[in-house]
C-alpha cells in the first residue's frame, strides 16, 4: 500500500476532521499531516471553517418568525399561515 499523497489527504480532510474516517486511512490521514506542512495549514483553515458555520447555524440566527413556521410544519397542524 503506497503512502496517501497530499490530492488525496485534502480529499478525505474534511471526513478525517469530522471523525468520519475510517481508522485505516484515519492514521494514513494523520501521519501525513505530521509530516506535511501544506495539509496541516489546510487542515487547520478547514477546521476553523467548520467551527465558524457550526457557531453560525447555532439557530440562535435563526429568526424566530422563521422558527414559529418550522414548528408549525412540524407538528403537523392544519393551522395555516396566514389564517383569515
Ligand atoms: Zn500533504
Amino acid at each position: 500500500m503506497s503512502p496517501i499523497d497530499c490530492q488525496h489527504v485534502l480529499q478525505q480532510i474534511d471526513l478525517y476532521l469530522d471523525g468520519e474516517l475510517e481508522a485505516s486511512l484515519r492514521v494514513e490521514v494523520h501521519q501525513h499531516l505530521s509530516g506535511c506542512n501544506g495539509c496541516t495549514d489546510h487542515s487547520a483553515f478547514q477546521q476553523r471553517l467548520k467551527e465558524l458555520l457550526r457557531a453560525k447555524c447555532g439557530c440562535n440566527d435563526v429568526p424566530a418568525e422563521v422558527l414559529e413556521r418550522i414548528q408549525a410544519m412540524l407538528s403537523g397542524g392544519p393551522e395555516p399561515l396566514h389564517p383569515v
